[in-house]
């Protein structure tokens, strides 16, 4: 297996990127924002106890976040691999996912950091919010307390995988295509 783990603050272009990766490389996409998004739509007791915290623009509790993502390796046993975006957000859900893919016999290849400039990353998630339908894209109040949330919290995930001689930035700023071929090239050493 080879799993990969997409890192970057909210609007550095995971999504974008993720899509175009698990096509190239057959990996199963694991967001979950996404799988929180499903979960809100469906008005699940787990969607409405998640959206609070994601409208005020603060972490899903872990173990709400990390039961989901061991229902998604259940109904996904067959996967060649995974592409994590979004997840993990915190340490302890860093040490989770690595219990969960040692019982899997496999661990993280790697961690692509996407980097952005802050107000970048802004201009970029208020031009998604016109379009997305996503309420936490539309305050730039949410968005930059969503930033304090990345700084705070998520930076203890790049220090475990730092530690682990396993991250490495990429720059997020440029053309899709160039992001891409940036992100590709640091896969297909790792994969060598
Ligand atoms: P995203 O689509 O990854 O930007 O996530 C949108 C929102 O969902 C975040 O601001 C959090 O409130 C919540 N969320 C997504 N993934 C996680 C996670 N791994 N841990 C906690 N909360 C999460």
């Amino acid at each position: 297996m080879f799993n990969l783990i997409l890192f970057g603050p909210p609007g550095s272009g995971k999504g974008t990127q993720s899509d175009k990766l698990v096509e190239k490389y057959g990996l199963k996409h694991l967001s979950t924002g996404n799988l929180l998004r499903q979960e809100i739509a469906d008005k699940t007791p787990l969607g409405i106890e998640a959206k609070s915290f994601i409208d005020k623009g603060q972490l899903v509790p872990d173990e709400v976040v990390i039961g989901m993502v061991d229902s998604f390796f259940e109904l996904h046993k067959d996967a060649s691999g995974f592409l994590f975006d979004g997840f993990p957000r915190t340490a302890a859900q860093a040490v989770a996912l690595d219990k969960l893919l040692s019982l899997k016999q496999t661990s993280i290849a790697a961690v692509l950091a996407l980097e952005v400039g802050e107000e970048e990353l802004v201009k970029r998630l208020l031009n998604r919010g016109k379009t997305s339908g996503r309420s936490d894209d539309t305050n730039e109040e949410v968005i930059r307390k969503r930033f304090a949330v990345y700084t705070n919290e998520t930076s203890a995930v790049a220090a475990h995988y730092k530690a682990a001689h396993k991250f490495q930035s990429v720059k997020g700023e440029g053309s899709v295509d160039d992001i891409f071929a940036a992100l590709s090239a640091a896969i297909d050493k790792k994969m060598a």
